[in-house]
């Protein structure tokens, strides 16, 4: 049979300093700034953690640590709930 060759995908273009095109500051906003509050009543700073279509952003992208990350799907759930926040752009 045919021979198996194993073939190493090339990479054209590899960029320094691994996948990520730009270095996100990688801290917990809410662990470095205590004055942040997280809070279902302050649409403005949960604003932040929503995509264009108000999609949570993952933790991997806004580098939140778990315990904050958790709280905050809490605070945004509850703020959508009263309307603060908006559950997609469909019915703005
Ligand atoms: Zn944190």
């Amino acid at each position: 049979m045919a021979e198996i060759v194993a073939k190493r995908p090339t990479r054209k273009r590899r960029r320094p300093g691994g996948r990520r095109m730009f270095n996100r500051p990688k801290v917990c906003r809410f662990c470095a700034d205590a004055t942040l509050l997280l809070d279902y009543k302050d649409p403005k700073t949960l604003r932040i953690f929503l995509t264009e279509r108000c999609k949570i952003i993952p933790r991997r992208i806004s580098g939140n640590c778990a315990k904050h990350q958790r709280r905050l799907t809490v605070e945004i759930k509850r703020s959508r709930q009263i309307a603060l926040l908006p559950f997609t752009t469909a019915h703005q």
